[in-house]
């Protein structure tokens, strides 16, 4: 291994934060699991101490002809090395056309090493478009659990329907994944989380449930914290159920960062990319994302494209790696020259263009970012007659490239844009314009705003100064503060967004209700309540 002290003194001696450093260490990292795995791996049946499937299974990154499958090998979750020893595993997967694991399409082994936490990321090819499958592993003495996945539609074929959910922060300690739970019988093709999958705080009492550990910043904290999360039993039905897209958003890694920098001033930029490597490598490990997402040091390629045959085309963006610092006060401020600035990027140059690039690309009927952060400008004033502030942690902190990019989806014309969007802990129907703050230009594209699976606690259903707020924001449609997820429905004609609310996470087995549905027609940008 890498010694990292050994790292951290020779980045010093050059004066500051060298990024092909960091490559290297990257480079190093991730070519360990290949060399020489396969002859280490020993074909001796391992007995597992405990049961080494104990995160579950998950799928994820469909298209028209594989999927990706993913496992953790942890008899011991909470343990910084799962409970296995420093060496390499052998892991056979199969997948099949039935749910009893009897009608066998294509079968394989792998290795699962410990540089990468015995985590398993199977890419398989070679299947049948628009088609369900079942998959599971063997590692030794010990079967996994059946995960059900599915394929993508042909790029050229229209499907009826797509029904997918979207959710965001999920804070172990603030409730029951209960949400989850709903969205593993709400009969998916595909789930997206948009961020803020684990929450990096130290664990407190008196909660629902509670952190292992402190917060989290070495490596081992970052995998104990994401094995504690996989425990959950909705969580893991929810992944075992059909393929999941994910990104991060901020607590992934740390509280509102941008790029390599911290919330907090004074933080040695060093240790702040170095625990940014942990945080990814540990997400990589932790998720079921494609080989190619695999960091390099504190590097991790997340954007990229998703086509549903025809039917949607999703980006899904990383706002967080790339982003300038935040302008002014990251809760809020006015959109000012410094908010405005066209130096303020939250993509990044070389995303933005491959932005461009994709949205052009795509035949989708409907155009899709699944991304972060909210994109609606909305102001809010304390007081009447006060200067709405905006929150300068979102889009509106860097107001010049969201209109620009707004601008760009009306100019181009790409069709049916909608936003999908976590973060904030409450619900949210936006109609996007160029400039949000002029509400009689014409609405370009929709913005669904999905509330927390739990952070916040149990939130409410009364919001104070609501009225105010939706009187000087035309833009909103709808808002709200309760717990949940959202679910959609899209079809050629039609996206359906249903505003999924569990009213207690605070004890289990809470039921579910849609709160409100709302509906854009194709070729009739905004939403109308349905
Ligand atoms: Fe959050
Ligand atoms: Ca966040």
């Amino acid at each position: 291994m890498l010694d990292m002290s050994e790292l951290r003194a020779a980045v010093r001696s050059e004066g500051g934060v060298s990024r092909r450093l960091f490559l290297a260490y990257g480079a190093v990292l991730s070519s360990l699991p290949l060399v020489g795995a396969r002859a280490e791996a020993s074909a001796r049946r391992l007995v597992f101490a405990a049961d080494p499937f104990s995160l579950g299974v998950a799928s994820g990154e469909p298209t028209a002809t594989g999927v990706l499958l993913w496992t953790r090998l942890a008899p011991k979750p909470l343990d910084p090395d799962g409970g296995l020893s420093p060496e390499t595993v052998e892991v056979a997967w199969e997948v099949a056309a039935d749910d009893g694991m009897r009608k066998i399409v294509q079968r394989g082994t792998t290795i699962a090493s410990p540089q990468l936490a015995h985590s398993v990321h199977v890419e398989v090819d070679g299947l049948n478009p628009d088609r369900w499958y079942w998959f599971r592993f063997r590692a030794g003495d010990a079967t996994s659990p059946i995960g059900r996945t599915r394929t993508a539609p042909k790029a050229d074929a229209t499907p009826e329907q797509l029904r997918f959910a979207f959710a965001s922060c999920s804070h172990w300690e603030q409730g029951y994944f209960t949400a989850y739970e709903h969205m593993a019988n709400d009969e998916l093709d595909l789930t997206f989380h948009l961020g803020d999958y684990i929450y990096e705080y130290e664990g407190r009492d008196n909660l629902v449930r509670k952190h292992a550990g402190p917060k989290i910043r070495t490596l081992a904290d970052y995998r104990i914290r994401h094995a504690q999360y996989k425990t959950d039993p909705h969580l893991q039905a929810a992944h075992a159920r059909c393929p999941w897209v994910v990104t991060w958003d901020d607590h992934e890694f740390e509280n509102n960062y941008a790029n390599d920098i911290a919330e907090k001033a004074g933080l040695d930029p060093v240790d702040f990319l170095e625990q940014r490597a942990n945080a990814y490598q540990a997400y990589y490990e932790s998720m079921p994302l494609r080989p190619r997402s695999l960091p390099h040091g504190p590097h991790m390629k997340l954007y990229r494209t998703l086509p549903f045959g025809r039917l949607a085309t999703f980006q899904v963006l990383d706002t967080r790696q790339y982003r300038t610092d935040q302008p002014n006060d990251d809760r809020g401020s006015e959109l000012n020259d410094a908010a405005l600035s066209p130096k303020n990027t939250i993509l990044g140059a070389e995303q933005a263009n491959w932005l461009k690039s994709a949205l052009l690309r795509s035949t989708g009927t409907w155009n899709v970012l699944a991304q972060q952060v909210m994109m609606g400008m909305v102001g809010r004033s304390r007081q009447a007659g006060e200067p709405a502030k905006y929150s300068m942690d979102q889009w509106p902190g860097y107001a010049a490239e969201r209109m620009k990019l707004v601008g760009f989806l009306a100019e181009r014309r790409v069709p049916n844009p909608v936003v999908l969007t976590g973060d904030i802990h409450s619900n949210w129907v936006n109609d996007l314009r160029v400039d949000d703050r002029k509400p009689d230009a014409p609405v370009v594209a929709t913005e669904f705003v999905g509330t927390s699976i739990t952070s916040g606690g149990n939130g409410s259903a009364k919001v104070d100064g609501l009225d105010a707020m939706l009187a000087a924001n035309p833009g909103v449609r709808f808002h709200n503060r309760q717990r949940g997820y959202v679910r959609c429905t899209v079809t050629p004609q039609s996206w359906t967004s249903d505003y999924r609310i569990v009213e207690d996470v605070k004890s289990p087995g809470a039921t579910a209700q849609t709160l409100k549905s709302f509906v854009v027609e194709a070729g009739k940008p905004g939403a109308q309540p349905a």
